[in-house]
């Protein structure tokens, strides 16, 4: 293939410059093997970080420790960063799952990518895009691929659009040349994302104790929040983006949405502060919820778990008129979410005395 000054394109400049074109922000690719953040993988589980996050242990820590095993037979990774409204307003739903569900999206668009693959080499390549949801440690294979720096945050910090970008990979069994790792620690002395943290959820650099990080609290976790966490999450509803918002590279380079883009905020975000959409949550019926978050990665924390959220963001900035709407969910069917109600009465009580 000759390019417009008159050289030969290879295949991996041709593949990088169709995935731009089909929208991705960042673009590389890693071979497979173990991974560099092995033994850091394991410490962490070691130290029961993972809180009850199970398919993270077992099986499938023994996927994570090898990125040859969730596919056989591949043997390089083409990673892909999309980036997902860093420059959009903070809260109270963390950027990434104000739109549509980025699984489903980035899935269609990774076998997009491989039909390109395949048309282009003249062969069936086998492949299989991962998205989150397989058993692959996505920021270390992207680091492996050129993209980042594994940040003080945990994130993969890109030095071009800085961490609000989700990471997906496209396993293949083809013979790519690869990208050189990115190698630096640009971090620095910096530590405004380990200072910042709402709960102090980073026990030092890159170790995150995920049993008190507000995404993990509101998204995952499926019992009481712990009441000594509940005033710190002030207005995150769902999810947190507190360590990324205060990161100098994110401040400088993260990207704009593009427009019509899937991550856009829905209706229901758009207008809403954190008051008001909690209060439309606590008093959401099920089939009213399953209208509203059709196609959301937001169902993942399900209408209970949204609605202790709801109780814990009113009872910490609600006004007068939160009083009512949490009166009522002291009627709950869900005793978590009647607890919640009764705490957040509560605090507003102290608030207002
Ligand atoms: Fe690194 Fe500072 Fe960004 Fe944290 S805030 S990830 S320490 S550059």
């Amino acid at each position: 293939m000759v390019g417009d000054t008159g050289a030969v394109r290879s295949l991996e400049d041709r593949l990088k410059a169709q995935a731009y074109g089909m929208g991705y922000d960042l673009v590389g690719i890693a071979p497979l093997g173990e991974p560099a953040t092995r033994s850091h993988f394991d410490a962490w589980l070691e130290a029961g970080y993972h809180g009850t996050m199970g398919y993270l242990d077992g099986e499938g820590a023994e996927l994570r420790r090898d990125t040859r095993r969730p596919h056989p037979g591949a043997t390089h990774a083409i990673v892909l960063g999309t980036s997902y409204g860093g420059r959009e307003p903070s809260g109270p739903v963390a950027r990434y799952a104000r739109g549509e569900d980025y699984h489903e999206v980035l899935r269609a668009k990774g076998r997009e990518l491989l039909a390109w693959l395949e048309a282009e080499v003249g062969v069936l390549v086998e492949g299989r895009p991962y998205v989150d949801s397989g058993p692959v440690l996505e920021r270390d294979l992207a680091q492996r691929a050129g993209l980042g720096w594994f940040g003080k945050n945990t994130l993969l910090i890109s030095p071009r659009v800085g961490s609000f970008t989700f990471l997906s990979a496209l396993f293949v069994r083809y013979p790519l040349v690869a990208d050189t790792p990115f190698e630096a620690d640009r971090c620095g002395s910096c530590t405004r994302c380990l200072d910042a943290c709402p709960t102090q959820a980073f026990t030092g650099p890159r170790v995150l104790d995920a049993t008190r990080c507000l995404s993990y609290l509101t998204i995952e976790y499926r019992e009481a929040i712990p009441e000594g966490l509940r005033s710190a999450m002030g207005s995150w509803l769902y999810g947190c983006d507190v360590c990324q918002e205060v990161c100098p590279w994110n401040q400088k380079f993260s990207q704009a949405l593009a427009d019509g883009s899937p991550f856009g905020a829905r209706e229901l975000f758009r207008e809403a502060d954190a008051e008001a959409l909690a209060t439309h949550i606590l008093q959401l019926a099920p089939e009213a919820y399953s209208r509203a978050f059709r196609g959301s990665a937001m169902k993942r924390a399900k209408l209970r778990g949204l609605k202790r959220n709801a109780a814990v963001v009113l009872g910490n900035v609600g006004t007068r008129a939160a009083v009512e709407p949490l009166t009522r969910a002291m009627q709950d069917d869900d005793g978590m979410v009647r607890e919640h109600a009764a705490w957040a009465l509560g605090q507003l009580v102290r608030t207002f005395r």
